[in-house]
């Protein structure tokens, strides 16, 4: 039986092409073909700089870094995201808390948000940062969000890793125009791929510059940020901060630039999917995805939830049913702080009860540009079926 992923990469002869022409070109790495990678998605999404690297994760990593993320920091994130969002935090050394979702878009709820920081303001125990994430494709609310960092004095990162060619108020998602820095993801699964790989976009040179030597050891070979040395001796170059190899290659840019040309085509065909699920399972228990005026989803995903009070299954029983017929549903979130790494900071079941009920009755239904009408079919009437028992 053949198998429908819940999303899958689409790759066509031109980016195959772009992808050997590097193979066969002088640069593997460290060649042109990363900064104009970097160009095209920040004149696309409006912004002043790119960093590639070789993963969001990386990316988070080092935007963290850049902010001044450090030992006694707290950096707080959405509990629905993938466990990425918060282990940025990890890294530096700081600690990670969660502001509940919203009941509508499952994004982090800009009234939680509020409230937890009047309390952390009292317990004097506010964030240094704050990583909302486009749950989906659909922005958050970053008017508001942004109002807060202003009042409270906490930084902003983007987790944009689902939300590349989407639009908030507007605006293309990524512009930088409510936060310090935003991330994207290229794995396979998301709107476009360099098969790993990941971009730090900003609007502040500074935190480019910084993120760029991070991404490469903390070398620089730039005179004039190098250390004074007696003229007599040979500096070609210098390490002045501690970095990483998260360097993306020249071959995995080549394919990102190549897929940045089908991109708006990628948000279209996942829009007409979207709409095309709305209406099929508009009679069954389930909620289909609210999309808030503000956005342009980028469709990313295409998450449904069970009305369990309505259906004789599980939440379990009908992800297991989906998956045995090859239909390979998943989950989009188990909240960060239920896993068992998260358990043993303190975190307890129950701590987000918004999220909790949302993680209960999620699922994601296939959702990529290949997918096919037929497909699509197949997907309801197996779900009706399965709900309808
Ligand atoms: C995929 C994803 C990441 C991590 O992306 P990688 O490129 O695999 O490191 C981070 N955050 C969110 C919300 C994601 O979906």
């Amino acid at each position: 039986m053949p198998m429908i992923p819940y999303g899958r990469q689409n790759i066509n002869h031109a980016d195959i092409d772009a992808v050997v022409d590097v193979l066969q070109s002088n640069f593997l790495t460290q060649g042109p073909v990363v900064p104009a990678f970097e160009k095209a998605v920040s004149i696309y999404c409006r912004s002043q700089h790119g960093v590639a690297v070789n993963s969001a994760t990386s990316a988070l990593h080092i935007a963290c870094i850049a902010l001044g993320v450090g030992k006694g920091d707290i950096v707080w994130t959405t509990p629905i995201t993938f466990v990425a969002s918060a282990n940025c935090a990890l890294y530096c050394g700081a600690t990670v808390d969660f502001v509940d979702i919203d009941p509508r878009t499952y994004n982090l709820s800009v009234e939680r948000l509020a409230e937890k920081l009047v309390m952390a303001e009292k317990r004097g125990t506010l964030p240094k940062v704050v990583i909302p994430v486009h749950l989906c494709g659909q922005s958050c609310d970053m008017a508001r969000i942004l109002m807060l960092g202003q009042k409270y004095g906490f930084k902003i990162i983007e987790d944009t890793s689902h939300a590349i060619g989407g639009r908030y108020k507007g605006e293309p998602i990524g512009n930088g125009s409510y936060s310090d820095i935003t991330v994207f993801s290229f794995h396979p699964v998301k709107i476009i791929t360099t098969g790993e790989g990941g971009m730090a976009l900003t609007n502040d040179e500074l935190l480019a510059k910084r993120m760029r030597l991070l991404r490469s050891h903390g070398i620089t070979s730039t005179a004039e940020d190098m250390h004074p040395r007696p003229p007599e001796e040979l500096w070609n170059y210098q390490q002045i901060d501690l970095g990483f190899n998260y360097r993306m290659t020249d071959i995995h840019a080549a394919l990102g630039l190549s897929q940045m040309q089908r991109l708006d085509e990628f948000v279209i065909k996942r829009h007409a999917i979207a709409k095309r699920y709305d209406q099929m399972l508009s009679g069954l228990p389930v909620v289909t995805p609210w999309q808030h005026p503000d956005s342009y989803s980028s469709y990313h995903l295409y998450v449904i939830r069970l009305k369990l009070d309505q259906i004789n299954r599980t939440h379990r029983q009908v992800y297991e049913a989906l998956r045995e017929a090859g239909i390979l549903v998943n989950l989009h979130y188990i909240p960060v702080y239920r896993q068992p790494y998260y358990e043993k900071m303190g975190f307890i079941a129950g701590y987000n009860p918004e999220a909790e009920r949302y993680y209960s009755e999620a699922l994601s239904v296939p959702m990529y540009p290949g997918l096919t009408e037929e497909q699509q079919e197949q997907v309801v009437a197996k779900l009706t079926e399965t709900i309808s028992l």
